[in-house]
């Protein structure tokens, strides 16, 4: 092959030996896995905000601005259950630039995927530890995923990956929701076929095991926007876009439809501001039509504690080097307002 081996990494049994998960950890992400469920099972209708920063670039600004966020959880909790976003790997429409945590813990620095994968399961173990909180991550390597598997509380499967075998196939062997994003194309059937993958049991190859999965009956879509041929972005999140999707999930048997409604990315144009608008867009559809509301778990929204983003290099603290997002002061208003509304 056309490349180097350099070292063979610890495997993810060897890396939470090193890093283990302590009881208390342990029964906070239990805890919180039950909470998460039962909005999917429609056990209970608090609103779930998957938020965060578009990639977890630094440790202590993701901590600090993770901790902000439980001040505000406490104050909103009978309506919201928060899932801050520790996204540790990104995907590039290119493959050109920062690929997250996981390659480059640091952003300034040449990849160290030792480095990366320790770096990565520290910082979703202390969110547990110093927050109570469980986070979301994106699935972009499925075979990554059991570094992880004890913290995560929720995972989603980005709009690159979503139409690939491997991807499907492993999301189905997960407990805790995954949330499927319709492809770059927009094309809700690809989606669907995603889910329905997820929800089943399958055989299949996993890290050198053949392995056999019970089906996630928690998979659900994401709606994130598209690009059309022109390459322009568009929106799927109003109200004829999810009376569209209630169709799609009529058509099929599906465990706990459910759609979560990415704000940022091409529903946004990557106009973070745009977002709060978005939100209280699909309230509003939600209020409309009672199929919208059963549909509607929450929203994904890029936050981070400034405002926009910034070259690799730049070095503001808290200010997104990937995708452009929401700062901190207008994210803790526009989550006081969604409780308001609710
Ligand atoms: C993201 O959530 O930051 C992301 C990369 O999303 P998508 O797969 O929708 O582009
Ligand atoms: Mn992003």
């Amino acid at each position: 092959m056309n490349m180097d081996f350099e070292r063979k990494l610890a495997i993810p049994v060897e890396v939470k030996e090193m890093i283990p998960l302590s009881a208390r950890a342990s029964e906070i992400v239990e805890k919180r896995n039950t909470q998460i469920r039962e909005v999917f099972e429609g056990k209970n209708d608090r609103l779930l905000l998957i938020i965060g920063p578009c990639s977890a670039d630094n440790e202590d600004s993701v901590i600090d601005y993770i901790s902000r966020l439980r001040r505000v959880q406490n104050l909103v909790s009978d309506k919201i259950l928060i899932i801050p976003r520790i996204y540790t790997n990104k995907p590039r429409t290119t493959g050109d630039g920062y690929k997250g945590l996981l390659h480059q813990p640091n952003p300034n620095e040449k990849p160290d995927l030792l480095k990366g994968i320790i770096a990565t399961r520290k910082l979703h173990m202390r969110a547990v530890e110093e927050t109570e909180f469980s986070c979301a991550d994106e699935m972009l390597y499925p075979e990554n995923h059991k570094y992880l598997d004890d913290l995560l509380g929720y995972v989603a499967v980005g709009a690159r990956s979503v139409e690939d075998q491997q991807h499907r196939l492993t999301a189905s062997g997960i407990e805790v929701p995954v949330g499927m994003k319709n492809p770059t194309s927009g094309v809700y059937s690809v989606m669907m076929n995603a889910i329905h993958a997820a929800q089943h049991p399958h055989t299949f190859i996993y890290r050198g095991w053949e392995a056999h999965s019970y089906g996630n009956p928690l998979a659900h879509a994401i709606l994130r926007g598209y690009t059309n041929k022109q390459g322009q972005s568009q929106p799927n999140y109003h109200y004829e876009d999810l009376v569209k999707l209630c169709e799609f999930y009529a058509e099929g048997e599906f465990d706990n439809p459910a759609v979560i409604i990415d704000t940022n990315h091409c529903n946004s144009g990557k106009d973070p501001f745009a977002q709060p608008r978005i939100i209280k867009d699909v309230l509003n559809s939600a209020k409309q039509n009672s199929d919208i509301k059963k549909l509607l778990k929450g929203f994904m929204v890029e936050s981070y504690i400034e405002d926009g983003a910034q070259k690799i290099g730049e070095g503001i603290y808290g200010k997104s080097i990937t995708d452009p997002c929401l700062g901190w002061k207008k994210t803790e208003q526009l989550i006081l307002e969604i409780a308001e509304m609710l």
